[in-house]
């Protein structure tokens, strides 16, 4: 029986050994959500794919569909992958962005805004880098997933006076008298603002400081309770 055909475009987001000479590539595909495909001879200094299969590569491929895994039949770069490896600031952040996205897509299900929101940052990295690029992609996940926190007032009183913390337990920012979770300080909040408001490119030009150091430690913090909700999700759908 012949193996079904097709073609996509994808970003590599990590790979492993599988015998002695192939490897599995995971890849983040943009039309048919995250696939587990194997890269035959790849690890051969002959391989016709040569280092295009690497994490980070943004590449244009031809899949045979297999039972389990499928296959790569070709691979061609859509993009070089050099700006990435130019300097460990930038491998640093292109590998949070993969892992990332790994925790956020499901296999095989085509979710064509993540793929195109991973590029996004990739090429973004690869430009001008800076100390809020992941930060802001992290933000920018949870606000694609539905779970953008409030900036604007206290989520518990809804108070428009100081705010003094953030909570992704409650879902934002609070005031003096409901503080919960993490204190906030005001240029944070200010760059938080910035990013899920319509101003991505302003806040992508601030240079390193305590607030980027504080606005990536919120950014982390609130992915990171997303993403444990979520594999409980997940795992409590996948048991019924
Ligand atoms: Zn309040």
């Amino acid at each position: 029986m012949a193996s079904h055909l097709y073609r996509d475009t994808a970003v590599v987001l990590r790979t492993y050994k599988l015998g002695e000479a192939d490897r599995i590539v995971v890849l983040l595909t943009e039309e048919h959500g995250k696939i587990r495909a194997v890269a035959k001879g790849v690890r051969k200094t002959t391989s016709k794919f040569g280092a295009r299969l690497e994490p980070m590569s943004h590449v244009r491929l031809l899949l045979a569909q297999g039972r389990e895994l499928d296959i790569v039949s070709q691979a061609e770069a859509v993009e070089t992958l050099a700006p990435m490896l130019v300097d460990l600031d930038h491998l640093t952040s292109g590998i949070a962005v993969l892992e990332a996205a790994d925790q956020m897509s499901l296999e095989r299900e085509p979710q064509p805004h993540l793929y195109r929101m991973v590029v996004g940052a990739l090429r973004t990295i690869a430009e001008r880098s800076g100390p809020l690029v992941v930060p802001a992609f992290y933000w920018k996940l949870l606000a694609a997933e539905g779970v953008a926190p409030e900036l604007d007032a206290c989520v518990r009183c809804g108070e428009h006076g100081p705010i003094v913390a953030f909570d992704m337990d409650q879902g934002g920012v609070l005031c003096r008298a409901c503080r919960t979770g993490a204190p906030l300080s005001e240029e944070a909040l200010e760059l938080m603002r910035m990013i899920l408001g319509g101003r991505l490119n302003d806040a992508l030009a601030v240079p390193a400081s305590s607030t980027t150091h504080e606005v990536a430690a919120h950014a982390t913090r609130a992915l990171e309770h997303h993403i444990e909700r979520r594999l409980r999700t997940v795992a409590m759908f996948e048991s019924h």
